[in-house]
Parts: structure tokens; C-alpha cells; sequence
């Protein structure tokens, strides 16, 4: 079940090249991981061979756009373990999809319906509601975490209550790691009612995801986190669910039939498809998704376990690093601050030596303000790193801390 990373090394073409005279050690997946070959030829045959538009037409390219896209719809659904492909619906990424929920489901909400996040999200799962909350009054509800990054579970089903319309929470936190008990929460959010959407962009890259299983309502993701391109996303939503969901924005393809005495719409998901979608994007992500799940997470899962501690053991022999974010429960994020070491130059210091860490509060404003730092720098690893890589940033930092003092 082990992976030969040499395999699988080439086939991410980024990986192989220097940086600032370095070879580059690439460790920040969690902001956007490197494209596979599958992915990259996909939308190469794409645009060299199919390129047209889709669903109105009926000459050849067209028709075989549609197939390539519509099968990139079935290998999403696949990928995460949807009963039907109807249940995919594409967006720009994961912002776009919690927006599409917010813009839909959100427009039943009345003053003083209740949104039940957590302390620990990314901002676009608590911009929406807040200005959800501007439109139509709706309060938003933060469920706390403790020091360590870690949720208090049962804070937030004591936050469930009679005005609770969605409970919208991450499944794995971008900037600490933490993986949420989210099977956890949907059970008890379902047993009051609530429907709940998982934004799982910080999740699917590392784990299996089966929405079926999980029942969850709306699940989110993004392409350019999987391995896939950018400007692509989904929003899965139970089909039940989705049925009964307003349009979001109109146009042409969501549409049954137009009239100006008035319009009849689409099921989903063309319901929440305006206009011509990324054909391309939508391609790539579905070559992507299947390429990953050919690699298997079992194997994916195991290894960056692996990678997580042995990062662990290394950064915590930098004199003055103090690690953000150490629940039990993570993946493979680490996130630190070095004392006397603003994030940005630790950032700048490891670009030089070829080795890509992010710096800054990661969108996540609310937690660095409830863990007392304005910012940290974050090494993610993917599961085509190496402890090559690791070891790279254990050098890199100890000389950092020597050029800083
Ligand atoms: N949610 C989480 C947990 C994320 O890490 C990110 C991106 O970093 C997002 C949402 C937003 O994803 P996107 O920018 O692809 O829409």
C-alpha cells in the first residue's frame, strides 16, 4: 500500500525545476497543491481536439465537449461518493459554492434564523453570512475550540437550537490541521433538523470522502486543492435538497423555457449553472479526481501521517518555534511562529533556499485573533512530497533563525 513517490513525482511536471538556484521544495498545498499530468492532459485534449461549446449543439465538437464534461461530472460524483452525478454542481471553487448555498438556501432565512459556524473557518464560510446576516438579519453563532485548535464538540450541539437553519462547518482547518468530528455533527445537527454543508476544500485532497455515508447536505471543494486546475469547484447537494433550492443567478442553460410573461427553470444542477461553464476546468478536475483516487487514499493517508510527524520532530527542534495548532486529529499542516521572526520574512528566507511555505493569517482573521498571533508560517505537505522535503525545511528554518538571531 506504500507509494513510490518517484512515480508519482513525475507525474507533477511543477515539482521539477529550481528556485532561486535551489531545487524547489514545494509545501504550500494547502493554498493550492501542484497539477498531474492527467489533469494537465485532459484540458490539453480538451483544447487542442474538443473545444466548442456545450449542451446547445449538435455538430461533433460540441457533442463531445458535452460527453468530456459531463463525464467529469460522474467522476466528481465518484470521487466523492455522490448516489447520482445530478448532485454535482459546478462553481469557481469552494467560495463560489458556499456563496451558491447562501444566495439559495439562504433566501428562506428570516430575521433572527440562526448560520452555527465555528471559531476555526476559513473566511469564506463567515463573509456569506455575514452579509447574509445585512440582508435579512440572520445571526451567525460561533462554536468555540480550545488552545490547542481543537473544536469543543459539545459547545457546538448546545449551540444547536430552535432557530438553527444550517450548521456550515470545515471539515480539516487550512491553518491548524485539525480535522473536525464531522460525522459527528451532522448526526446531531440531523437530529434536531438542520441540514449542514461541509466546506471540505482542506479535506478531500487528504482523505476519502463519501458524502453518502457522511449525510451531510452540501459538501464544497475546490479543483486547484486536488490536484486539478484552477477556477473550478463543486458544490454537491443532496438531491432532495437541491429540488427544492431557488435559482441563483440566471441566464442562459438554467433555464426550462423563457418568456416575458416569465421563465420556468431547469432542475438542478443546470438549475445552478448559468451560462457556459468552465468546460475545460470541469475536464481536468475529473481526470484529476480519478487520478487520486487511482493513487488511493489508504496510501495517500499513511504516508503524509508519516510526513506530519517527522515535520513535527523537525520543527520542534528550531530553537524558539513554537507550533499553531496541535490537536490530536490532523492533517498534514503546520502551522508555527518563530520567535522574533515576523511570518513574512521566514517566508521570504525559505523562498531563497528554494523552499514554498505561506505566511500571513491564512483567511482565517477570527482564529489568529483567538490564538493571540497575527500570523503564522504554514508548511503543508502533499502526499508527493518527500522527508527530503522535510528535512529541507528543518535546514532551511535553522538557518533562518541564525540570519534573524
Ligand atoms: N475553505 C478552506 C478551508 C480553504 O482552505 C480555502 C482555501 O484556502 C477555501 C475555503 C476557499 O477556497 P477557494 O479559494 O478555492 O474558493
Amino acid at each position: 500500500m506504500s507509494l513510490d513517490l518517484a512515480v508519482i513525482r513525475a507525474q507533477f511536471p511543477a515539482l521539477h525545476q529550481q528556485v532561486n538556484g535551489e531545487p524547489l521544495v514545494y509545501l504550500d498545498n494547502a493554498a493550492s497543491s501542484q497539477v498531474c499530468r492527467a489533469s494537465i492532459e485532459a484540458v490539453r485534449t480538451f483544447e487542442e481536439q474538443d473545444k466548442s461549446n456545450v449542451h446547445r449543439g449538435v455538430h461533433t465538437l460540441a457533442q463531445r465537449a458535452t460527453s468530456a464534461m459531463e463525464a467529469g461530472r460522474e467522476q466528481v460524483a465518484r470521487f466523492l461518493g455522490a448516489r447520482s452525478s445530478d448532485e454535482i454542481v459546478f462553481t469557481r471553487g469552494t467560495t463560489e459554492a458556499i456563496n451558491l448555498v447562501a444566495g439559495t438556501l439562504g433566501q428562506s432565512f428570516v430575521e433572527g434564523d440562526e448560520v452555527l459556524i465555528t471559531h476555526m473557518e476559513h473566511h469564506s464560510n463567515i463573509v456569506p453570512w455575514q452579509l447574509l446576516a445585512r440582508q435579512r438579519g440572520i445571526v451567525l453563532k460561533v462554536a468555540p475550540i480550545d488552545d490547542r485548535g481543537v473544536l469543543d464538540l459539545a459547545a457546538l450541539v448546545g449551540l444547536i437550537g430552535p432557530r438553527t437553519r444550517l450548521v456550515s462547518v470545515v471539515q480539516t482547518s487550512n491553518t491548524l490541521g485539525t480535522r473536525n468530528p464531522v460525522a459527528e455533527i451532522v448526526r446531531a445537527a440531523h437530529d434536531a433538523g438542520v441540514p449542514v454543508l461541509l466546506d471540505g476544500a482542506q479535506a478531500a485532497p487528504h482523505e476519502a470522502v463519501d458524502v453518502a455515508a457522511l449525510g451531510c447536505d452540501f459538501y464544497a471543494f475546490s479543483g486547484h486543492k486536488v490536484c486539478g486546475p484552477t477556477g473550478i469547484g463543486v458544490l454537491y447537494g443532496r438531491r432532495e435538497l437541491l429540488a427544492e433550492l431557488p435559482p441563483w443567478q440566471g441566464g442562459g442553460d438554467m433555464i426550462e423555457r423563457v418568456s416575458f410573461q416569465g421563465t420556468t427553470f431547469a432542475e438542478p444542477p443546470a438549475r445552478f449553472e448559468a451560462g457556459t461553464p468552465n468546460i475545460s476546468g470541469i475536464i481536468g478536475l475529473g481526470a484529476a479526481c480519478d487520478y487520486l483516487r487511482g493513487v488511493g487514499f489508504d496510501a495517500i493517508a499513511q504516508w503524509e501521517a508519516e510526513l506530519l510527524d517527522a515535520a513535527t520532530q523537525v520543527l520542534q527542534a528550531v530553537p524558539g518555534l513554537r507550533m499553531i495548532g496541535t490537536a490530536p486529529d490532523k492533517a498534514s499542516v503546520c502551522s508555527f511562529v518563530l520567535e522574533g521572526a515576523p511570518a513574512a520574512d521566514i517566508g521570504t528566507l525559505l523562498d531563497m533556499q528554494g523552499v514554498a511555505v505561506r505566511a500571513g493569517h491564512h483567511c482565517t482573521e477570527p482564529l489568529m485573533e483567538r490564538l493571540g498571533v497575527p500570523a503564522t508560517a504554514r508548511a503543508s505537505f502533499a502526499f508527493y512530497n518527500t522527508m527530503d522535503d522535510v528535512e529541507a525545511l528543518g535546514r532551511g528554518l535553522h538557518k533562518v533563525r541564525k540570519i534573524l538571531g
